[in-house]
């Protein structure tokens, strides 16, 4: 692996990660800045060493916040919160898309002056959008796994969980995963 793709994984200052999903990353060049600023602890780190002309160090591959960081207590409404909170799941036909093939639909249409919210927004396939159409769901045979509500921040951080990325340092897993993994 070469250092342009060795990224640190970022910690809040009580060592959760800011974020499971997208997992919160950054360059190898924003940890080594972050460290010279003493804005962040290194905690772990890969075996490669850059060298400057004057001094050389490992490349971070964990550090921490020193201040600690408040997340957003209230989940942000947006189309990715949307789809996390429902796990990319169709919730109409409960089989999972990636996020490309996700579209919004709305409980109550639009024309029937359905609001764009938590509690009205739910994700599904096309197919299933395009079977519902501007209908209830009632006047439909169309079932709904769960009643959509707000997440919280925490509901929206577990289902990040359920998304690790294609690459983890080995270094990242006691950081990321040590509240599920020792089930084994
Ligand atoms: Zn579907």
């Amino acid at each position: 692996m070469s250092a342009i793709g060795s990224p640190a994984l970022v910690l809040n200052a009580d060592f959760q990660p800011l974020s499971y999903y997208p997992l919160s990353l950054c360059s190898w060049q924003d940890a080594i800045r972050a460290t010279f600023l003493e804005k962040v602890s290194v905690i772990e780190s890969y075996d490669q060493i850059v060298h400057s002309p004057s001094i050389s160090f490992k490349l971070p591959s964990v550090i921490a916040l020193k201040d600690f960081v408040m997340q957003h207590r209230r989940s942000v409404f947006t189309r990715f919160n949307v789809f996390l909170r429902d796990n990319f799941t169709c919730q109409y036909c409960y089989k999972r898309y990636s996020a490309n093939d996700l579209t919004f639909d709305h409980l109550v249409p639009r024309c029937l002056n359905g609001k764009t919210t938590w509690n009205n927004v739910i994700s599904a396939c096309t197919s299933c959008n395009l079977k519902k159409g501007r209908r209830l769901l009632k006047n439909t045979d169309m079932k709904l796994t769960k009643k959509p509500t707000r997440p919280t921040s925490a509901q929206l951080q577990n289902n990040g969980k359920n998304f690790p990325p294609n690459f983890l340092h080995e270094s990242w897993r006691d950081y990321l995963y040590w509240d599920t993994e020792l089930q084994n």
